[in-house]
Formats: C-alpha cells, sequence, structure tokens
C-alpha cells in the first residue's frame, strides 16, 4: 500500500516542530549552563570543570537513550559535543566575558586551505562559544602565504595545524614557529572525520579515482588498498577535492574529505571514519604578531622555543630543569637551525602557565642551558575527547587607563633575563669556537674598519700571532661626517670573514641598521650594536630573533641600567648570547676621546650574569693612553678586551690615532699576561 502524500506531509510535519523543540531545548539548557558559570564565578571557584559531573551525566544520558531505543554511541556523541560548547560558554561567563554591553570584537583570522577544510572547521570550533565577535576567515594557498599575511597585518591571527596524531608534525609550520616571530594565543584539537564523498547517486563500486590531500589519503590506506581498482589523486586541500568534484560533475571520482565539506559541496557521502585508525586528531595553534592574554587560572599549556649551548649535556640539564619543577612537556620537537647545518632548535610545550611560579622558575633556571629563549605564549589546554576551557584568545591591547598602551610585565624584576641569577652564576657565551666569560679572558683586535683584502688579511696575521682569539674589522662605519670613509658594506664583511677563516678566528663586526641584520648574521660570528646604536630598539629587536652573538656597546651618553635595559631587549627577543662592552662615556673631560667608565665593570658584575669586555681604544682616542686603560680594565675584573690596531696606523682609514701598531699590540699582550697568569693559559697567549 502507498502511503497518501497527506500523511507523509504530516510526519514531516512533525518532524519539523520536532526539531524546532530541540533546538529550543538546547538554547535553554546553553542559558542553564552560563547561569552556573555566574555563579561560579561568584563562588571564586578556581576551574570551571566538574569532570566527576560530566561523566555522571554522560551515564545516565546514554542509558536513558539506550533504553529509549537510541544507539549508545550516537547519543554519547551528541552529549559531548553539547557539554563541550556548554563548557566554553560557562568559561565566558566566569572569565567576565561576553557581558551585555560589550564592544563587539572583529577579528580576521587566516588559514591554509578553503571553506569547509579542516583548518577552516576548526577556526569555527575554536570561536564557537563566543558571543560579541565578529569573525571574518580568509583561506591561503600555503602555510607561508598564511604567515606572510599575518605579518604584513592583511589578517589578525592565524590558525595553523602543527601536528596530526597520525601523521606527526608539520615541517612547515614548525619552521614558522621556530622564526619566532608570532605569539601563540590558542590550540585547538580538532577530531578529524574522513568520508569518502562523491556525486550523487555514485555507487562505492563505481569509484575509479580518489581525490584528497596528500595526508589524507595517506590516512586512509586501508580504504584506498581495498578499493584497488581506483587511482588516487592528489590534490593540495581536502575540501577543495569536493569543490573540484562537484564543479567538474567528475562521474566516477571521489574525495576523502570533511562531512561538511562534502554536504557544501552537494556530495554524497558513500562512508564515513574512512581514517585507519579512527583516533584521528589534528592540534592546531592561533599564532598573532603581539602576545595575548590568558587567564591563568584555567588549566594552560605553554609553548617556548630554545637553541641550546653548545655545551655537553645542554639537552639533559634543560629537561632537568623541567623535571625539577615538576613541569609536564606535552611536545618536543626539533628543527634545523637556520644558517646552521647540523644545530638545532627545539619547540618545546608543557604544562603550565608562564605566570606559575614553578614555571618562572623554570624558565629562570633555563637560560643557563640556551643561547635562545623564547616563549610563544600560555594559554588554554586542550584535550582530544576530554576538551577542557576556552577562553576567547584576543591578541593583546592592553592599554592603561589614559588609553596608552602597557608595556608587557615583567617575569620576575626589571630586567629578569638580564640580572644576576639568585645563585650568581655568570654565563659565558661562545662566539664560533671561542669563549667569552666563564672565567676565561678573551682577547677581540683587529682593525676599526676593513679596508681591502690585503689589509684585513695582514691585519688578522698580526693579531692572531699576538694571542688575539676573535678578530674584528667594522665593515658598516658609523661616521660623524657623512664625508668621512663609510666601510665598504657587504665586501668588507666577506673580506673580513676570509681573513677570519684564513687565521683561525672567529669575527666580530658591527651592524648599522635592522634591514642589515639577518644578511650580516649569515656571515659574521658575532654582531656588533656600536654605543651610537645602543637604544636603537629595532635593531634590538632584530638581533634578538637571530643565533648569533651579540658585543653590544654601552652609548656614550648612557646609564648602566640603560645598558642593562637595551640588552634585555636582545634577550627578550629570545636571543640570549649577549656581551656588554664599557667603551668610554662623554664626560666634561676633553683631555681623552671619551672617560672609560672602569667603574661600570664591578658594576655590572654585581649586576647581571653577562660577560662584560672593554674597549680601551674608543675611550682612549690616543694610542698612547690604550695599553694604560686596557690594564685598568683588566685589574678590575673585564673578561675581554676589544682593541683597535692596524699593520700600519698611520695610514689606517679610520681612527688611525688610536690603533695599535704590531709592538703595541705585543707589549699589551706581555702587561695582560703578567697580571693574569693564572686565568689565562691559552686564552691571551701565542
Ligand atoms: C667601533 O668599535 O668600531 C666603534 C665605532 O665603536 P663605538 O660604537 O664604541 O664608537
Ligand atoms: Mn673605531
Amino acid at each position: 500500500m502507498t502511503p497518501k502524500p497527506e500523511e507523509i506531509e504530516a510526519v514531516r510535519r512533525s518532524i519539523e516542530n520536532l526539531d524546532r523543540e530541540l533546538v529550543r531545548l538546547l538554547a535553554k539548557r546553553l542559558e542553564a549552563a552560563r547561569a552556573i558559570g555566574s555563579l561560579k564565578a561568584l563562588s571564586g571557584r578556581s576551574g570551571i570543570r566538574d569532570p566527576e559531573r560530566e561523566r555522571v551525566l554522560l551515564e545516565t544520558w546514554c542509558d536513558e537513550a539506550e533504553a529509549a531505543g537510541l544507539p549508545r554511541w550516537l547519543a554519547g556523541r551528541i552529549l559531548t559535543e553539547i557539554l563541550e560548547h556548554s563548557r566554553r560558554a560557562q568559561e565566558d561567563v566566569f572569565l567576565g566575558k561576553a557581558q551585555d554591553g560589550e564592544p563587539i570584537l572583529r577579528l580576521k583570522v587566516g588559514y591554509q586551505g578553503v571553506p569547509a577544510s579542516y583548518s577552516d572547521l576548526c577556526i569555527d570550533k575554536l570561536f564557537a562559544a563566543r558571543e560579541g565577535l565578529v569573525l571574518e576567515k580568509q583561506g591561503f594557498e600555503t602555510f607561508s602565504h598564511v604567515a606572510r599575511a599575518l605579518e604584513r597585518q592583511d589578517i589578525d591571527c592565524a590558525l595553523l595545524p602543527v601536528e596530526n596524531s597520525t601523521c606527526g608534525g608539520i615541517g612547515e609550520v614548525g619552521e614558522i614557529l621556530v622564526k619566532g616571530a608570532f605569539s601563540v594565543l590558542a590550540e585547538e584539537i580538532l577530531p578529524v572525520e574522513h568520508v569518502l564523498a562523491a556525486l550523487p547517486g555514485t555507487r562505492r563500486r563505481d569509484v575509479k579515482a580518489v581525490r584528497s590531500h596528500r595526508a589524507a589519503l595517506e590516512q586512509c590506506r586501508s580504504l584506498l588498498e581495498r578499493m584497488e581498482a581506483a587511482r588516487v589523486e592528489v590534490w593540495h586541500d581536502t575540501a577543495d577535492a569536493a569543490r573540484s568534484i562537484a564543479d567538474e560533475k567528475a562521474v566516477g571520482v571521489a574525495a576523502i574529505c570533511s562531512m561538511e565539506a562534502a554536504q557544501r559541496h552537494g556530495l554524497e557521502v558513500l562512508a564515513r571514519d574512512v581514517a585507519d585508525n579512527p583516533e584521528n586528531y589534528t592540534r592546531f595553534l592561533l599564532l598573532a604578531r603581539e602576545p595575548g592574554e590568558s587567564d591563568p587560572r584555567l588549566p594552560s599549556k605553554t609553548s617556548l622555543v630554545l637553541a641550546l649551548r653548545d655545551e655537553k649535556g645542554a639537552l639533559a640539564q634543560c629537561l632537568e630543569v623541567f623535571a625539577r619543577h615538576e613541569i609536564n612537556l606535552t611536545r618536543i620537537e626539533s628543527r634545523p637551525k637556520p644558517q646552521a647545518p647540523w644545530e638545532y632548535i627545539f619547540l618545546i610545550d608543557f604544562e603550565g602557565h608562564r605566570d606559575d611560579a614553578s614555571v618562572r622558575d623554570a624558565l629562570a633556571d633555563l637560560p643557563t642551558y640556551t643561547s635562545q629563549l623564547r616563549v610563544l605564549g600560555s594559554y588554554p589546554m586542550r584535550r582530544p575527547s576530554d576538551d577542557h576551557l576556552q577562553s576567547l584568545p584576543v591578541p593583546r591591547v592592553n592599554l592603561d587607563d589614559e588609553g596608552i598602551p602597557k608595556v608587557a610585565r615583567p617575569l620576575i624584576e626589571d630586567v629578569p633575563l638580564t640580572a644576576l641569577r639568585p645563585d650568581g652564576k655568570k654565563s659565558g657565551v661562545r662566539v664560533g669556537d671561542v669563549l667569552i666569560g666563564g672565567g676565561g679572558f678573551t682577547l677581540i683586535a683587529g682593525p676599526c674598519a676593513v679596508e681591502s683584502r690585503e689589509q684585513v688579511f695582514e691585519a688578522a696575521a698580526m693579531v692572531r700571532e699576538r694571542g688575539a682569539r676573535i678578530l674584528r674589522g667594522g665593515a658598516f662605519k658609523p661616521r660623524t661626517s657623512p664625508y668621512s670613509f663609510q666601510g665598504l658594506g657587504y665586501q668588507g664583511v666577506d673580506f673580513l670573514v676570509e681573513a677570519g677563516r684564513a687565521h683561525g678566528m672567529p669575527v666580530v663586526t658591527e651592524v648599522l641598521s635592522p634591514e642589515d641584520v639577518t644578511r650580516v648574521a649569515k656571515k659574521a660570528d658575532m654582531l656588533q650594536v656600536g654605543a651610537r646604536n645602543m637604544q636603537n630598539f629595532e635593531l634590538l629587536k632584530e638581533l634578538g630573533r637571530v643565533g648569533r652573538p651579540v658585543l653590544l656597546k654601552r652609548g656614550m651618553s648612557a646609564t648602566l641600567d640603560e645598558l642593562l635595559h637595551a640588552a634585555e631587549y636582545i634577550m627578550a627577543g629570545g636571543n640570549h648570547q649577549v656581551v656588554l662592552c664599557e667603551r668610554g662615556i662623554r664626560t666634561f673631560e676633553p683631555a681623552t676621546r671619551a672617560t672609560l667608565d672602569v667603574s661600570a665593570i664591578p658594576v655590572l658584575k654585581e649586576r647581571t650574569h653577562l660577560p662584560v669586555v672593554v674597549d680601551p681604544s674608543h675611550a682612549a682616542g690616543r694610542r698612547s693612553l690604550v695599553i694604560p686603560l686596557a690594564l685598568a680594565a683588566v685589574a678590575a675584573g673585564a673578561d675581554g678586551l676589544i682593541v683597535e690596531c692596524h699593520p700600519h696606523p698611520d695610514a689606517a682609514l679610520c681612527d688611525k690615532d688610536q690603533a695599535l701598531s704590531p709592538d703595541d699590540l705585543e707589549r699589551l699582550v706581555g702587561r695582560i699576561q703578567a697580571m693574569i697568569p693564572q686565568r689565562q693559559a691559552g686564552v691571551v697567549g701565542r
């Protein structure tokens, strides 16, 4: 008997009514969840989650569903989604967000892919519970396009996948993270359910080709083995594979994509959950240009990037720091260090917030073993099946009462990274194979400026023979007069490096502008910040991002406090290899070019763990004063000297009055050795 059309219509109406009722009940349930959030906030409870209560709810719900004739797994899945959403909504209330009158926040989020790709779905998941948010999503072809858009401020945030539970880390994204230019505001974990979808009416046995992203195809290997007649077509994106099949009306081609992508493009789902491993999750990170603020009361995770000092056991020591402070590492990945073959940078995630006492202590201890350390951010922790609370990560615009941006709160004190450590332990900074600090004494010597290939080779031979371990030479010269010799630029850097290599010395050279930092860092072993640039903060920030040691000279009118803050800029950027240099300050006394502030040496030793070297040449301005000032610095406890010398001082193109001749240098080294024989075997000496 065929049913009457009115009968079918009547059943359809009743289904629609039931759906409406379901929606109304869901909204009501969410309202109640929010009310609980407010009550918990009022009672000052430190977390929102009540896992035991959730477990009981889920059990009861599934039992009742089963008794009513529904499959248990279906009921469980539905309630899990509802509970997760409620938790997030509760949390916004708990954190005092999403209240009436709050201004609407507009956020432009970039991702790799096209609408309905997993990244796109994950953005929806991450921001689902956030009210008052106007979300604009923009898809890009590659991960690096997304990163570039973020850099150029075309988007506010980027959501990128960092790892997948089946395939592991996503290298290209790891590379973006180690560059350290972005902060992490949030993580999100997306359960990935691949479906097999094709044009409506397609039967599975008619499928001649399967089209998808390489990673998705790999995750569905046994499905593909079973469909041996079907060829595999690698596509750049799962959702776009679905789109292309719909657009091309490609008969006999199936896509492996998300359920949402199949629906969006009108494809029929031939099979669900087609991945080999049903537990397939992708973890995403939300990146921004500026650090975010996350509530330390929520269970949190922190991500950081670190490079190890070139010392035995440095990695073990770092791990020991985490263990000592009882910090649970959740992920450690090594990535090749740019510009340094066979050296590695580690991406580390751990449980805890950077404001937690244990994390702060660990962050204070780590720099003993690291040459670079940068915290990418702390954010609410998510778990695959047991989702935790989520707060909306917002790029920080941290304004004070007058609307002026506030500086980030330092971790421990004013200059937490530069300050002397509680145990008083001093840092050594390695330049090539030479250590500055760490109890030794290091002589850096060379001409003021690189003038020619011949000159710098001659200078290199001269200083090496007399005991210098690092070769100096300016290629970019900061001259008082625009008509003076400005240096040979990049060609000068090449000559210097060549001469240094030929005579077995690493080299140090000055960089004047942020744009030159990366390029000079590719060649030189150490970068110098000149006195005139000590507070060129853009330059300091750029130096914070490179993995090269920095010789930071004190500005001629800078206090020691300002010098330490300048060092802090470099360290805060993640580069912990900083050597301070006292080079004379401007006083009322015109008898010397500058006045060597000998007291700076013991004062800095009291205040910082960083090595301190002295430049007597620029302080003296006259050859005859260089040796006495150098010896004063040695006596006051300097970790080394940087002196200007020239094979033919009278012919020097720059600072010739203060350049030591080969004989002068010989005399200086003899005097130093007489003063500190016990400190130095082999550091100053032939
Ligand atoms: C130099 O070392 O070449 C130099 C220019 O020094 P300062 O920046 O200390 O003047
Ligand atoms: Mn000079």
